[in-house]
């Protein structure tokens, strides 16, 4: 399997490549050159499987011969071990004909574990084949640290950098980054906004003497490994429910639109899902672009889910690919388009889009009001992300099954559900002394010499 860049200027590379490098030199996205099929029987097939068996048979076809059949299920195996369920990614009933897909039951209580578990095993992998170092350096909003951090933390191959925005993060994300004692880890304060982070990642790998001195490699969502092994519990879950005889649909609350894409993928590869409907907070670009047919920077807001509070989405950019007919060259047009603050989405693509995605907005206040009547109604105690994609999927409810993803575990960000329901969530066992620990990080501006001078410094110790 060969894998091209969005913007159709950079080197075709191998699956183990693509993963590796993160960001195409062109400043594209990666994407297989085509999207491998799974027929109706491959699919009914997968109904009562284990997780890691699903995820074998949906990843293989991408993976290619970048690892032997051995190595990926032995990858697969051990990046699930440490979950704290034993279906991995389970689903509950909300209501008639709405489930929740649990997808915090991971070691960093986010839906992010399922794909850096994994990759922190590949890159293992990878790297010690070839006897090399890579350096990391990711950009989070809150939990894409805290999961890269806890896959590759102590690994030889790799020393991890992580910018977060100072402030901006819940207590139990920045603690989950700066706790660790490991050598390699490294936790960055930044200042500003989870944008600011994300744009300083892109210079640095724009940079190519910096990115090619350090071996820079990307694990944020704009990494086709990580939107892969997520395509794997939209089959789980749907098979579950009775796919591929009936369709379902999803609703997934959305900030960098990885998750939601990898639904797009599994959709593509042959799994019958009706709609795909993506739930944002007040930064609703992503909703205001579908509705509208304008992708229009704002500015970004603050809110209780921080994990979504962005107004650039890389990964919306993979959809742009398909929807314009794969033309690179349209998609890199629009790409600079951005840069100057927005762009206008073609009739043609956004008829595209339309087909396949649906899209809402829950408010503060409508967030707090779900997280207190799931409660209330079910028990079932929300994230405020989580509460986002319920909110969106009550309005869009109706036809096919609703499978809404809850992507992290509510204990991460107590003080928003203890305001709302007024029961403070508590952490699971192997995470009760984590603000006993002492912490460890370095406060940066929002300046690039400065940030590259310091992992220079760091990877040379
Ligand atoms: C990362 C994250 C999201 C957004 O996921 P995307 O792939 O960026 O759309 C939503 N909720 C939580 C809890 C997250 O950590």
């Amino acid at each position: 399997m060969k894998y091209i860049s969005t913007r159709g200027n950079a080197p075709v590379l191998s699956f183990e490549d693509a993963m590796l490098t993160g960001l195409a030199r062109d400043g594209g996205l990666y994407l297989p050159e085509t999207i491998p099929q799974l027929s109706h029987a491959d699919i009914a097939a997968m109904a009562g499987l284990p997780y890691e068996e699903i995820a074998f048979r949906v990843m293989q076809p991408f993976v290619g011969d970048s690892f032997s059949e051995a190595e990926l299920m032995d990858a697969i195996t051990a990046a699930y071990s440490g979950f704290g369920h034993a279906a991995r990614a389970p689903l509950v009933q909300l209501g008639p004909n709405h489930h929740l897909l649990e997808l915090f039951h991971g070691p960093t209580l986010a839906f992010k574990d399922f794909a850096m578990q994994l990759i922190g095993q590949l890159f293992q992998k990878a790297l010690g084949r070839r006897g090399e170092q890579v350096t990391i350096v990711g950009a989070t909003s809150g939990d894409t640290g805290s999961a890269a951090i806890e896959a590759f933390r102590g690994l030889d191959a790799a020393n991890v950098f992580i910018l977060f925005p100072n402030g901006r993060v819940s207590d139990v994300q920045r603690r989950q980054m700066t706790t660790p004692t490991e050598s390699n880890v490294h936790a960055i304060a930044m200042e500003g906004t989870f944008d600011t982070c994300q744009a300083m990642l892109k210079d640095m790998f724009n940079d190519f003497e910096f990115r090619d001195g350090v071996k820079l490699a990307g694990v944020n969502s704009i990494n086709w490994a990580r939107v892969l092994a997520q395509v794997v519990y939209y089959f789980s879950s749907a098979t579950s429910l009775g796919a591929p005889h009936r369709k379902v649909s999803f609703t997934v609350p959305t900030g960098n639109f990885g998750d939601i894409f990898a639904g797009y993928i599994a959709k593509r590869m042959g799994l019958p899902i009706d709609r795909l409907v993506i739930a944002t907070n007040r930064n609703d670009i992503l909703h205001r672009a579908i509705s509208t047919g304008r992708y229009d920077m704002d500015t970004v807001f603050p809110t209780i889910t921080p994990s979504m509070d962005i107004q650039v989405s890389s990964n919306f950019e993979r959809a742009l690919f398909y929807a314009y007919d794969r033309d690179g060259g349209a998609v890199a047009q629009l790409m600079g388009e951005m840069k100057q603050g927005g762009f206008g989405i073609s009739q043609g693509a956004l008829g595209v889009l339309r087909s396949h995605f649906d899209s809402g907005c829950s408010a503060e206040e409508a967030t707090s009001a779900t997280m207190k009547t799931m409660f209330e109604t079910t028990g079932e105690v929300l994230c405020p992300h989580s509460a986002v994609g319920v909110k969106v999927a009550l309005d869009h409810l109706g036809g096919s099954p609703m499978i809404t993803l809850a992507t992290a575990h509510p204990a991460k960000f107590p003080d928003a559900v203890e305001a709302a329901m007024g029961v403070r969530p508590v952490l699971p066992r192997w995470l009760v002394d984590l603000f006993d620990l002492p912490e460890r990080l370095t406060e940066m501006p929002n300046d690039l010499q400065h940030m590259k001078s310091l992992i220079r410094e760091r990877i040379a110790l």
